[in-house]
């Protein structure tokens, strides 16, 4: 879909212009090192899975060329990172370590007695395709000896099933590594994505762009990587079989020592940093990028703790800090030389604790979250650094992330803990003043290039009636100039996202599943259950008393189910007084608890046996949501 776009204004182009002095724009190495040790790429830097599907499409970014200064419309800070991101191919990074790199790094130690890939990429096809282009390249048949997972995010563990066969590593064949317990492990890696899934895509839709067209007055880059890899295509995962849970545990894996640093409740719930002493080689997984990461991530998830993210760089510092030669991640290109990595981790890590001890420096002196985000700057020998740049966490954010995690969701002001709704609020605001009084600001405000104030102002207008198009439009032309001055990509596409729907309305299109059947039949049966809870709409299920028991057939654990005061709970085993049974395979009872509107399809088909009342699943039809992929953001 085309949509409308408008260019920049004076204001916009001035603010883009003058922002270059603010950046090391002489400062070229990351131009050098991210062809470093190029092999190959695909043809036209587009990628296909067997089925012809196109799964990596470079094509809409080629106009970002490394010669051409920014666009008015992009801050030129951004525009720099679009143009090194937007490389895909296969790597050299030293003697023994390889990576294809898309967005997410397939990084392949090539170890005396077999491959170790660490991160698997976001989809299996992806995976297969950067395997092949390895294997083609450097004629290499060595079979994978093992699969490291770095951490609990998806777009690490997603692609596994594009390398190896689950049969192998059930069978002990092939080792997943992963932090934390496996228990640990599967539960944070599907319960972050699934749980809050609906919310997560949705507002994924938002801050990676992935509604908005490839152009300079849209998506540019989503920060880490380029944002031409198929979003939308099937994940996979297998859980792991080895999990680390104390740092200096070490494996032999493919004939190579890989040594372990466990960073827990750091950038995910569970990570860990690595280190292969044969080509000292470290990876500190996404602590340490060419990036500031997310203390808060906005697209959502659990608030993470900046000072682990120092604390666990400096540990990595101390073990391995004399001995590393080369650092790499698993988004972006690595950093080489013992000097630089050990400069690149220090100067990572302050930036964390610097982030954390000014916000809270500013909480104890009694600034509310937003007060203390407008205020705090980084000291230049950080900020002038790219890597401490904003391409996926922001400073703004990161800072209220801080107080987030330490003092809670509550700002300090007592006027904040019970407001009116924004809606109601925007209505008398708007009876109050008057819309046309208020509609003249904002289009004064538009003109005078305070976008800010004109987003907020005309914010009441758009709530109070959201059929106001006139409205509409003015807050969409200046959420577009806001989008266009930002510096961080999420920041950018969350305001072009916003502009684009308050002029078309919601489309419905750009949308990540997050709970596929992989994710969810890896599933613990507890966290099903929580799912299912969730789904309970509790107004409705109030006086209904339900009990079913089940019998998940491919594992053999029991369950039983209930719903009393409007509340779903389970627990392992059977009780006697269910008023149904089921029993089957986990993916057709994970249907039926999930979908039991559907239920009768399932049932007819023979695959789950029933004992009991089937009218149960009625009821428990009528107190099932259904969650609308595309609810309302820009409107109430
Ligand atoms: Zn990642």
């Amino acid at each position: 879909m085309v949509a409308e776009t408008k260019p920049a204004t004076p204001f916009t182009t001035e603010i883009n212009r003058a922002a270059v002095d603010e950046y090391p724009m002489s400062d070229r190495q990351d131009f050098g090192d991210i062809d470093r040790g190029f092999i190959a790429g695909w043809e036209n830097d587009q990628v296909f899975n067997d089925k012809g599907d196109l799964i990596h499409d470079g094509q809409p970014f080629t106009y970002i060329s490394d010669d051409k200064d920014a666009p008015e419309s992009v801050n030129p800070s951004l525009w720099r990172q679009s143009q090194l991101v937007r490389r895909c191919g296969l790597y050299k990074v030293v003697d023994g370590l390889y990576q294809v790199r898309f967005a997410v790094n397939l990084t392949i130690v090539d170890a005396p007695d077999g491959l170790v890939i660490i991160d698997t990429t976001t989809s299996a096809d992806l995976a297969k395709a950067g395997l092949e282009l390895f294997r083609r390249e450097l004629g290499n048949s060595k079979p994978i000896a093992a699969i490291i997972y770095t951490h609990t995010h998806f777009d690490h563990y997603a692609g596994v099933k594009g390398l190896v066969d689950e049969a192998d590593v059930v069978a002990g064949k092939i080792p997943i590594v992963a932090p934390g317990t496996i228990e640990s492990f599967n539960k944070h890696a599907i319960g972050e994505n699934v749980i809050t899934g609906n919310a997560m895509s949705r507002r994924m839709g938002y801050t990676f762009g992935l509604l908005l067209p490839h152009c300079d007055c849209g998506l540019v880059t989503i920060g880490l990587g380029s944002g031409a890899d198929n979003m939308n295509i099937h994940m996979t995962y297998i859980p792991p079989t080895d999990g680390i849970t104390k740092t200096g545990e070490v494996r032999n894996l493919g004939g190579w020592d890989f040594e372990f640093l466990y960073a827990p409740d750091t950038e995910a719930p569970e990570e860990m940093h690595i280190w292969i002493p044969a080509i000292k080689a470290l990876t500190c997984a996404e602590n340490a990028n060419h990036s500031m990461h997310n203390i808060q991530t906005i697209r959502g998830a659990r608030t993470r703790d900046a000072r682990n993210f120092a604390r666990y760089l400096d540990e990595t510092l101390v073990r391995w800090g004399d001995e590393v030669e080369v650092h790499h991640g698993p988004h972006t290109w690595p950093v080489w030389g013992n000097e630089t990595v050990v400069e690149f981790l220090e100067s990572q890590r302050d930036m964390y604790k610097f982030i954390h001890d000014q916000a809270l420096r500013f909480a104890n002196q009694g600034y509310t979250p937003l007060e203390a985000a407008e205020v705090v700057r980084l000291p230049e020998e950080i900020g002038q650094k790219w890597y401490n740049r904003y391409y996926h966490g922001g400073l703004h954010h990161n800072v209220r992330a801080v107080f987030h995690k330490e003092l809670g969701f509550w700002d300090g002001d007592p006027a904040t803990i019970l407001p009116l709704l924004p809606e109601e609020h925007a209505k008398r605001h708007v009876e109050l003043i008057g819309r046309e009084k208020i509609l003249a600001e904002g289009r004064n405000a538009f003109g005078a290039g305070d976008y800010r104030w004109a987003v907020q102002l005309l914010h009441h207008l758009v709530f109070a009636d959201p059929d106001d198009a006139e409205a509409k439009n003015l807050q969409a032309d200046a959420y577009e100039q806001l989008g266009y001055q930002q510096e961080v990509p999420q920041y950018r596409a969350i305001f072009l996202t916003a502009a684009m729907e308050l002029r078309n309305g919601v489309t419905g299109a750009g949308q990540v599943n997050t709970d596929s059947t992989d994710t969810i039949l890896a599933m613990p049966v507890d966290l099903l259950f929580d799912y299912a809870g969730v789904h309970l709409i509790g107004e409705k299920a109030e006086g209904v008393d339900i009990s079913i028991n089940f019998t998940f057939a491919d594992t053999g654990q029991e369950w039983n189910m209930w719903v009393r005061r409007a509340v779903l709970n389970a627990r392992a085993g059977h009780v006697p007084d269910a008023q149904l049974t089921l029993e089957g395979p986990k993916p057709l009872l994970a249907a039926i608890l999930l979908q039991p509107g559907k239920a009768s399809a399932i049932l007819d088909s023979g695959k789950v046996q029933v004992q009991g009342d089937q009218s149960v699943l009625d009821t428990l039809a009528k107190i099932t949501d259904i969650f609308d992929p595309n609810f309302n953001i820009v409107t109430p």
